[in-house]
């Protein structure tokens, strides 16, 4: 968003860490075929199948993230979700950005004309039973879409929306894109970055620039700032998934867009989800992907944590866990009134997509969103500056947010 919306008052240069985007390299229906091998052991192995998806581990959770050009939203399951509610607090008014956004994104709820039995169903149980289930805006060109469930694995069609699409706009108004080039320290002098050093191709690289954004995410990010020896705070969030599942034969949840709507809960989300990690690498997910039926508990964690490009420090806290422990009640009950008794449920693998908030804006910031431990021509437009875990898809806040700042540095 940033390189977009930059392009033309600066002349910019993106420089992004992996390649182009591709999606899950064999034939969908080998999905099955792969996982019988036994030969898929450990999560971070995922990679060899899905080249641009990076797992990593911390000391209790799988963490997810995209390495490429589009970075996470390639993954993404194409929820528009806006949750600006803490930036509000801090004095940050993202109304007009967001107006932007829904005038220019295939922003769609008409997924809905096409749900299945099984989503029907679904969504009238939690409607029953009180869970105010809402139809989740997608990013999504729904004429385009074949409801194949594969949103997080390569959307065959192009119906999903990412930011791959923005990149291509920047590059065709002439924003030079490196690939391949991987950012590991600022050059500061005195008061001011004066550019970035980077690895390509096993050799090391200068960038020189008036002006750097970082924008590497919320694990990647803090690890620049930090070997450029600016400090980040230890508020790592990342958004904990657990999926709770039950063998249905003949539900076929998996033949449907991930996610179609969303229970907004205290502190957490309830969705349906066919969860690929726990498929493919827990051995409870042992039945066939069409007989599983499963529910998403997504929950804002609290904000302790780090990442310092040696290793990830996060664990769930005692508040994170009671959380949790009832969401799972709550998840347990829907199951149950889909006709999966408690003692036949099986949970995933605890896995986490949404990291941020290492280097919170804070309400002093709220009209430059520059934040006062950079030097003057250093942003950050990332996940990193978020000052809360959401419990909620990302994508849109930090887009708003990201547009703002170019504005901002426009002028
Ligand atoms: C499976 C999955 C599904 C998700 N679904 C949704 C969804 O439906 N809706 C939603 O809102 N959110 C979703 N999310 C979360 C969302 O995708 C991320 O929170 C969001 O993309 C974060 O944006 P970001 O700009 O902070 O970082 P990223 O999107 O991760 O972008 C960081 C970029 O920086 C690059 N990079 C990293 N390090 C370096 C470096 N040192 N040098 C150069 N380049 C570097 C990366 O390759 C990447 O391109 C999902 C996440 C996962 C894992």
């Amino acid at each position: 968003m940033m390189a977009r919306e930059l392009q033309g008052k600066y002349q910019v240069t993106i420089l992004e860490a992996g390649n182009g985007f591709k999606p899950f390299s064999l034939p969908i229906h080998t999905l099955a075929w792969v996982r019988r091998t036994g030969l898929f052991l450990d999560e971070r192995m995922i990679r060899l199948l899905l080249p641009n998806m990076l797992v990593e581990k911390s000391e209790e959770m799988v963490l997810v993230r995209g390495i490429g050009v589009g970075g996470t939203t390639t993954l993404a399951t194409g929820n528009a979700v806006r949750w600006d509610g803490a930036l509000k607090d801090l004095g940050i008014d993202l109304e007009p950005q967001f107006e932007a956004l829904y005038e220019e994104l295939p922003i769609t709820t008409h997924h809905q004309k096409h749900w299945t039995e099984t989503t029907k169903g679904m969504y009238a149980l939690f409607a029953d039973m009180g869970l105010n289930p809402m139809v989740t805006p997608k990013f999504l060109k729904a004429e385009q879409c074949v409801e194949c469930g594969h949103c997080a694995i390569g959307c065959p069609t192009g119906a999903k929306w990412d930011t791959r699409a923005l990149v291509a706009q920047a590059v065709r108004s002439g924003a030079e894109l490196v690939t391949g080039c991987r950012v590991t320290n600022l050059e500061i002098s005195g008061k001011a970055v004066t550019g970035v050093q980077a690895k390509r191709h096993g050799k090391g690289v200068d960038f020189h620039a008036d002006l750097v954004v970082l924008a590497a995410g919320g694990l990647g990010t803090p690890v620049i700032l930090e070997h450029s020896g600016i400090p980040c705070e230890k508020t790592l969030f990342v958004d904990p998934v657990l999926c709770d599942a039950g063998h249905i034969p003949g539900i076929r949840q998996n033949r449907q867009i991930l996610m179609l709507f969303i229970s907004q809960q205290d502190g957490y989300i309830l969705s349906p989800y066919m969860d690929y990690l726990s498929f493919f690498f827990h051995r409870d997910w042992r039945y066939p992907m069409e007989e599983i039926a499963s529910i998403m508990i997504k929950m804002a964690d609290e904000e302790a944590g780090s990442a310092d490009g040696r290793h990830i420090r996060k664990r769930l806290t005692e508040h994170d866990r009671a959380r949790m422990a009832r969401a799972v009640a709550q998840s347990r009950e829907i199951l149950a009134r889909m006709g999966v008794p408690a003692e036949r449920q099986f949970l995933g693998t605890l896995n986490a997509g949404h990291p941020g908030g290492m280097l919170p804006l804070t309400a002093r910031e709220r009209e430059t969103l520059h934040h006062s431990a950079l030097p003057d021509n250093l942003y950050v437009a990332d996940g990193t500056i978020l000052p809360k875990a959401m419990g909620n898809p990302p994508i849109l806040t930090i887009m708003a947010l990201a547009k703002k700042m170019a504005e901002l540095l426009r002028e």
